[in-house]
């Protein structure tokens, strides 16, 4: 039987993630792959992670299943973690997922059960696999613009354009901080208008939350989401707790489905149960275990804080000194957007010839879209870096 598949695309960054493996120049860069690195190249188990972790394993009696919905613990830290009081708890249903892309898998087969007919709308561009996973659903995608290749910030008028397109039964895909592949985000006033646009429509939003603490903070990174739903009828929300604790590997994610009231949640939690059950049965354990240790834990909860706002001000202090080198090296304003974007990724805005050239002439290595992993540099591959972007004519 197994003569009849036919060959998958390939992973871009996983094809990427080789090539740079066998590039044997020690002065290589590596931009591609979508994990925080620190200074060293390293990247780290955080503090409280490992402390969470040893609690565990001294508390832990058992390793029987948890529910469906994985444990209701993880539930609740998290809907707080994200929504704080934004909306009644008794309206948000919520299901522990494999990472952040199980829950957006599993929030795509929700919308499928309830909207057979529903197309989603993506930013053009939007991280890859939202539009492979659609694809693969069967279910009907939607671009709207985003990117301005001219400013390298949102293209905000097209967006709204774009948006005004949605009806009713339309979900739009919205990333709810550190847009990813771009780095470029909405502001305040934009957002409201975004709001309002949905209410309009009668569209409804999924956000995707990957990078809460990456860009501005824990708090300004939810702002936009908790707004949001307090605004709206109804909503769906996939969160990974990958970056911001650093347990990539550990797959722990959150689906949450926010209903109009309190009535509509029981069928929401028992459809995401449902799917939970089809899909894989009982959600990964270990690092939602993790997650609700520290988040209930004042002490360890105040140093993952300590060490998520490191990690950022690390990445911003990159972003700073690009930007300022190149303004150096370059005489002009024209990369001050890199100083501006938020989370770990900027694109950079240029052809994929210049991308390869980088690659073949320097070892600099990004995805072909020519989105840079920030956390990829240091202070001293920095000043690397800009001398390239400008000797291949960016
Ligand atoms: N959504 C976006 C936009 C992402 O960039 C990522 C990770 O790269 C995810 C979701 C989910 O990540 P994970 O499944 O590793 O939690």
């Amino acid at each position: 039987m197994f003569e009849t598949l036919k060959a998958q695309p390939a992973d871009k960054i996983l094809a990427l993630m080789q090539m740079y493996r066998e590039d044997p120049r020690d002065t290589k860069i590596d931009l591609g792959v979508g994990v925080y690195k620190d200074a060293t190249g390293l990247t780290p188990i955080m503090r409280a992670v490992k402390a969470a972790e040893q609690q565990i394993w001294e508390a832990q009696d058992t390793k029987v299943y948890t529910g469906l919905a994985g444990d209701p613990a993880f539930g609740d830290a998290m809907i707080s973690l994200v929504l704080a009081d934004a909306v009644p708890r008794e309206n948000v249903a919520a299901v522990a997922t494999p990472g952040g892309t199980g829950a957006v898998r599993q929030a795509f087969e929700m919308i499928r059960m309830a909207r057979p007919d529903a197309r989603v709308f993506v930013s053009d561009p939007t991280w890859p696999n939202h539009l492979s996973i659609l694809k693969y659903l069967g279910m009907e995608m939607v671009p709207y613009r985003y990117f301005d290749d001219e400013t390298r910030g949102v293209d905000f008028d097209g967006m709204m354009a774009d948006l005004k397109g949605a009806r009713a039964g339309d979900v739009v895909l919205l990333h709810g901080c550190c847009h990813n592949p771009t780095g470029a985000n909405l502001n305040t006033a934009e957002w409201d208008a975004v709001i309002e646009v949905l209410l309009q429509t009668g569209a409804t939003p999924m956000i995707d939350i990957a990078y809460q603490g990456f860009g501005d903070g824990l708090d300004a990174d939810a702002a936009a989401t908790r707004k949001l739903v307090a605004a709206v009828p109804e909503c769906l929300i996939a969160a990974s707790c990958s970056k911001n604790f650093g347990i990539y590997r550990e797959r722990t994610g959150l689906l949450m489905a926010i209903a109009a009231d309190a009535s509509a949640r029981g069928l929401n939690q028992a459809t995401l149960a449902f799917l939970n059950r089809q899909n894989y049965s009982f959600p990964p354990d270990h690092g939602a275990r993790i997650v609700t240790t520290i988040l209930n834990d004042d002490a360890l909860r105040g140093d993952w804080m300590t060490e998520l706002e490191e990690v950022r001000n690390a990445m911003l202090g990159l972003r700073e000194q690009l930007a300022s080198e190149l303004q150096r090296l370059s005489g002009s304003d024209r990369f001050s957007f890199l100083a501006q974007h938020r989370g770990m990724f900027s694109r950079l805005g240029t052809s994929p010839d210049k991308v390869e050239a980088l690659r073949e002439k320097h070892g600099i290595y990004m995805v072909g879209d020519s989105r840079m992993n920030i956390a990829g540099l240091n202070a001293q591959t920095v000043p690397i870096l800009a001398a390239a972007i400008l000797d291949v004519g960016v």
